[in-house]
């Protein structure tokens, strides 16, 4: 496999007022080539910075990609440090004097162009340029030492992006293929923890080679990443978590769990709604991020009171006063009076102690109560959940969705 390093240059990124969002598009473009970057590393815009990278890079990878510090301003020092590291002189590259000359006058309607601007017209000598169309410092691909490429990107991502693909990925594809790929598939898993993933993914580790996996979790899905120089060793192990994982597995074309739900209504032709106390209408918020829910789900009450849940759900304050707002008993009242009302063939609810304040022995924090109703049958679930609030309300949230997935799936 080709070595890829990424050096992401800017004192924003170690600042935290900037996301690297340069790294996961590269990384995701170059896995989906079969080349996933080896390392990568973020460094002030400084000498000292870029250099120590550079080190470990050129030890380590056989193609070196960095992102920023190409700006005119005095702060950008990427391109003049590695030209002289290489020991390459800089001269002016009259396309991209040009191209700057032009994209100002479309930009700023003038013809007087600060003298800096023009710095980024000067390239190391004998460097590729990848010209950029929105922005005006241009991408260089320099030679270093052993014939590696050293590819410098500027870092605003919406420059960096399309360079990345008209200008980048043509000129290392042939190398990455003739180094050999690596090949990735994503798996999306529900309603299963990461190590209990692990120990099923084994058994297919055990039986297909070569293969690796990798594990990510997030609320209510686990992210299993298969990875072979051999395609058809992946297809092979793709159809084994198909019988590895029956239940868990959803759609390769839902991202989320919200975006597998709508589907499985969809092919229903089904609709749903949502009753929500300690979530506050998150799963409404879940399943209206996607473009389209209105097909499916026709909306939700956040009943966040007992008199809202008596009053707009139908709970029985007889329920309330002798089980609580959080017990099973409330949870299945709220579903179903949702039901009733919204005359919908699915519906969730939630209700639980979403912290940090409000725990007791009995009812600590994290404890939810989730009604699924499904086509006139009702279940509840108990959900003992941990850590913060913002972690409760959204595991609560996942597992409603997925419970609610699993009933349709049971049909
Ligand atoms: P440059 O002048 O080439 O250093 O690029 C600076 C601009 O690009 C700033 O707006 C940065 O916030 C943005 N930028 C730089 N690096 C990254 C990165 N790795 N991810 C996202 N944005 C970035
Ligand atoms: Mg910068």
């Amino acid at each position: 496999m080709l070595k890829i390093a990424v050096i992401c240059i800017g004192d924003e990124l170690l600042k935290g007022s900037t996301v690297n969002t340069n790294l996961t598009f590269i990384g995701e473009r170059l896995t989906r080539e079969g080349a996933p970057p080896v390392f990568a590393q973020e460094v002030p815009d400084t000498e000292a910075g870029i250099s120590g990278a550079l080190d470990r890079a050129l030890a380590e990878a056989d193609c070196i990609i960095t992102t920023g510090g190409l700006g005119p301003t005095a702060d950008d020092v990427t391109k003049e440090y590695i030209a002289r590291r290489l020991g390459l002189r800089l001269e002016e590259d009259s396309e991209t004097a040009i191209r700057i000359r032009q994209f100002w006058k479309m930009r700023h309607h003038t013809e007087e162009i600060p003298s800096r601007v023009f710095n980024q017209a000067l390239v190391p000598v004998g460097a590729q340029v990848v010209p950029n169309e929105f922005g005006t410092a241009p991408g260089l691909i320099l030679q270093g030492p052993g014939g590696r490429k050293i590819i410098l990107l500027p870092g605003p991502p919406g420059e960096l992006e399309p360079m990345f693909e008209s200008g980048v990925l043509p000129v290392l594809r042939e190398e990455i293929q003739s180094a050999g790929q690596v090949f990735t598939k994503l798996f999306r898993l529900a309603g299963a923890g990461e190590t209990d993933v692990e120990d099923r993914t084994l058994e297919i580790l055990g039986k297909r080679h070569p293969l690796t996996a990798a594990y990510c979790a997030e609320p209510g899905l686990v992210r299993l990443f298969l990875n072979s120089p051999d395609p058809f060793v992946l297809n092979e192990a793709a159809a084994d978590v198909q019988t590895v994982f029956p239940k868990e597995l959803i759609d390769p074309g839902s991202a989320t769990l919200a975006e597998e739900l709508i589907r499985l209504l969809r092919q229903e032709k089904a609709v749903m709604a949502t009753a929500e106390s300690c979530t506050g209408g998150l799963v409404a918020k879940l399943l209206t991020d996607i473009p389209g829910s209105s097909d499916v789900f026709l909306g939700g009450v956040v009943s966040y009171a007992n008199e809202i849940k008596t009053g707009l759900l139908g709970v029985d304050p007889e329920t309330l006063r002798k089980y609580g707002a959080v017990s099973p008993q409330t949870a299945v009242e709220m579903v179903q009076g949702l039901a009733e009302r919204f005359r919908c063939d699915g519906a969730v609810s939630l209700t639980g102690v979403a912290g940090p304040g409000g725990g007791t022995p009995e009812k600590p924090v994290g404890l939810v109560y989730a009604g699924i109703f499904w086509r006139g049958e009702t279940e509840v679930h108990e959900l003992r959940l941990r850590r913060s609030r913002a972690q409760i309300r959204a595991w609560a949230a996942a597992s409603a969705m997925n419970l609610l997935r699993l009933k349709i799936l049971a049909k």
